[in-house]
């Protein structure tokens, strides 16, 4: 049976693979004449299965593979689609691990954004960045949906909480929250119905959502400002218990298996800690350049 569940005429996305997988949430926009796959998921057997389903549900090939980022639960089925054009920005092929090879693939990258028009229908990709060098969205204003990818990540995965842990593989290096918040701001005037997160189920209520969002990382900056200025090192600075972290907290109450779920969180907390402590403390930046 199809896991992909229409959302509107155009867009469908298939929330049920990443449950039963370590894949993210995939999806797929028909232009009309041809769709446009939005990630590839995490083996080929789910990117055979995206492909299949994408063309029975809207009956026309399948011609895109936009990859939002580089990560391995995104991609790890794109020989699905191989006699494709791969849509992606620069930077996130430029990114990619050495052992992964576009050489041969038919390719369309852009450095900001790219909007793909057709039958007067018309899907933009924007860089954004933030959870991955090189990460894009994919937004179809006709029915207002935003693919906003890893950039969110909701419940029950995570917590509902960001990962930032790994933006750049080489050298290694943390999320970059500036590039969050200015994706949230683009986002802010855009029309937006449905946001498809990476993770998770989808946001319904998106400008509470991006609200909740950006005061989250926006107390986050303010607050490791601070502490760095007052002279204070990772190891003691301790991330303030804002309402995302406090339910958090909350869902692990509701667990049977309480240690475990604490050691995850823990481990999410200190990706966010270790991000906005490097970015605000200029360790992002050297890196970077070295
Ligand atoms: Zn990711």
């Amino acid at each position: 049976m199809s896991k992909l569940e229409e959302i509107s005429e155009h867009v469908a996305v298939d929330i049920k693979t990443q449950y039963g997988s370590r894949s993210c949430v995939l999806g797929g926009i028909s232009l009309g004449k041809y769709s446009i796959a939005i990630d590839s998921g995490d083996s080929l057997e789910v990117g055979t299965a995206l492909h299949k389903e994408l063309e029975k549900h809207f009956k026309i090939p399948v011609q895109y593979l936009f990859l939002t980022h580089t990560h391995n639960d995104h991609r790890n089925g794109r020989e699905a689609f191989k006699d494709l054009t791969l849509i992606a920005s620069q930077k996130c092929i430029h990114n990619m691990p050495k052992s992964i090879s576009f050489s041969k693939w038919k390719k369309e990258l852009f450095e900001r954004e790219l909007i793909i028009k057709e039958e007067g229908l018309s899907l933009e990709l924007h860089h954004v960045g933030g959870h991955s060098i090189g990460f894009s969205v994919a937004y179809f204003p006709l029915e207002k949906v935003l693919f906003a990818g890893d950039l969110f990540i909701t419940e029950p995965t995570n917590f509902g909480l960001p990962f930032m842990g790994f933006y750049q593989n080489k050298p290694k290096r943390t999320g970059n929250p500036e590039e969050y918040l200015a994706a949230f701001e683009k986002f802010k005037s855009m029309k937006i119905d449905v946001i498809v997160p990476g993770h998770g189920e989808l946001i319904l209520n998106p400008k509470e959502y991006l609200d909740e969002q950006n005061s989250f990382y926006y107390s986050l900056k303010t607050f490791f400002i601070a502490e760095i200025e007052d002279g204070k090192g990772l190891e003691e600075i301790k991330i303030p218990t804002l309402k995302p972290i406090e339910r958090a907290h909350e869902i692990i109450e509701s667990k049977p298996k309480k240690s475990q779920a604490t050691r995850f969180l823990d481990n999410y907390l200190n990706w966010i800690k270790k991000s906005f402590y490097n970015y605000y403390s200029g360790e992002f930046e050297k890196l970077g350049t070295s």
